[in-house]
């Protein structure tokens, strides 16, 4: 029983960054339905931000948030953000416990393009072209496509790995690797997980590590170090480190006008790491010596030939993360002991993948911001992505204020709005403070 029900019609506040969104609530059934006509809204109109998604996205939003189970239509009346098509589907789920449409979209088509969009790299073009050619499982493209971009070929490649979710003990497990590795090029510095990890989720896709350093500028040249030493111990499989790109500008221009249609302009670097299998069964122990083991053949990425800037496997580019001046006793052997191995040891991804190994490989971003933006980098980073969108339209449409990942930028005063903490980034902006497990949007 639920007494909430009895007290309608409800009033939620409109913006999800005014109220509580939680992974657990009462209306699965419903929020269920509708992200799969959001997905398939996503996958078939070919746009980054399909309207029609985001319209799906926020009525499922609306019913996440309400306190109690949905019995009836008229609890909806004071809500906004359900249209009519999001009304029709919720009714016949009310009626009938299931949703004809929902039911028919749940073709072939749509999961095929699920299970191809779910690979590193693939988006929803590549997938439409390969369902044309009549391909249907990760097999056949792993066999029939040839890719100039190194997370296709990774992703493909390890795609039974990386198709498995990460768990919590996975992801302290690598917060701990490059806890170890970034305390000793500097002390100091502030790490933390972001992410779905950090919003209360067990299991994720990919480890969002986010850091900085108290005293400004200290933390420059410290992704490229730190790299290094994670390449040096034979923990990365590939990445790419993209160089930051901000300038203070930023915090004024339209947040979409990036070029590559990147959300923020920090450092950062998103690749692929291998840690040991038994590491969430024991997170607590230290398997560097196993990883030295495992990681003592160099790897080849297969049909790099165009796009060297976004290549770098271990092999292909493995003085990628310069300069470096760090302990070199360290660096230097376990160069040696590459250059002894030699070049008749490298071998596909694909290769590697089919290895006898004791390591499973994981998806890991790692974001390095500067103190004065860290608590919006935070807000940020931690999402989740409708929760973004929605704080960012509240405040440009409620405050006439620009946030961003790099800060608050008050449009009316021209001025921006420091924050020495996550609770001032909602303080700026006149908002409740939502806990991180709050914005599961
Ligand atoms: P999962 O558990 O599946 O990884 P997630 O919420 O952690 O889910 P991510 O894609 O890892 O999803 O993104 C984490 C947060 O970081 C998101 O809220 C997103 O807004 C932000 N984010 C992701 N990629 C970028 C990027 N390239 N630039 C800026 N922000 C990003
Ligand atoms: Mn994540
Ligand atoms: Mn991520």
């Amino acid at each position: 029983g639920n007494e909430n029900s009895g007290r309608n019609p409800l009033i939620l506040p409109e913006y999800a960054c005014q109220r509580a969104t939680c992974l657990k609530h009462f209306n699965h059934k419903f929020t269920k339905a509708l992200e799969i006509l959001q997905k398939h809204a996503e996958l078939r109109d070919n746009e980054r931000d399909s309207s029609r998604a985001l319209a799906f996205r926020r009525a499922s939003c609306v019913l996440k948030s309400l306190p109690f189970p949905l019995t009836s239509m008229s609890q909806l009346k004071n809500l906004t953000n359900i249209g009519d098509h999001c009304k029709r589907v919720i009714q016949e789920i009310l009626e009938d416990g299931e949703c004809r449409e929902v039911n028919e979209l749940q073709d072939d088509w749509f999961q095929k393009m699920v299970v191809f969009t779910n690979i590193f790299g693939i988006g929803s073009a590549t997938a439409k072209k390969w369902i044309e050619k009549g391909w249907s499982t990760i097999k056949e493209a792993q066999e029939g496509y040839i890719s100039s971009d190194w997370r296709v070929r990774w992703g493909l490649a390890f795609h039974t790995d990386l198709n498995t979710p990460v768990n919590l003990q996975e992801a302290q497990y690598i917060q701990q690797i490059v806890r170890k590795e970034a305390e000793t090029i500097l002390p100091g510095i502030i790490l933390q997980i972001t992410g779905g990890f950090r919003r209360g989720k067990e299991e994720g896709h990919d480890v969002d590590i986010l850091m900085t350093h108290p005293e400004e500028g200290k933390e420059v040249g410290l992704l490229a170090r730190l790299l290094q030493r994670l390449q040096n111990k034979g923990i990365i499989l590939c990445g790419n480190l993209e160089k930051s790109t901000y300038s203070d500008e930023m915090l004024t221009l339209d947040s979409k006008l990036s070029a590559k249609g990147q959300l923020d302009h920090f450092e950062k670097w998103l690749g692929i790491i291998k840690i040991p299998h038994s590491c969430s069964e024991n997170p607590a122990m230290d398997y560097s010596g196993s990883l030295s083991i495992i990681s003592s053949c160099v790897h080849k990425g297969t049909g790099c030939s165009v796009d060297n800037s976004t290549c770098c496997t271990a092999s292909e580019q493995p003085l990628n993360y310069q300069p470096l001046n760090l302990d070199e006793s360290l660096d230097l052997e376990s160069k040696a002991k590459k250059q002894k191995l030699g070049t008749e040891n490298e071998i596909s991804p694909m290769e590697l993948a089919k290895l006898d190994r004791n390591w499973i490989a994981r998806r890991v971003d790692l974001i390095v911001s500067p103190y004065d933006q860290y608590f919006y980098a935070l807000v940020g980073w931690t999402g989740n992505k409708q929760f973004n969108r929605d704080i960012r339209t509240y405040a440009q449409r409620e405050l006439g204020m620009k946030l961003s990942s790099h800060g608050l930028y008050d449009l009316n005063k021209n001025c921006a709005l420091p924050a020495r903490s996550e609770k001032e980034v909602f303080q700026n902006m006149k908002l409740q403070y939502i806990e991180p497990w709050e914005r599961n949007c």
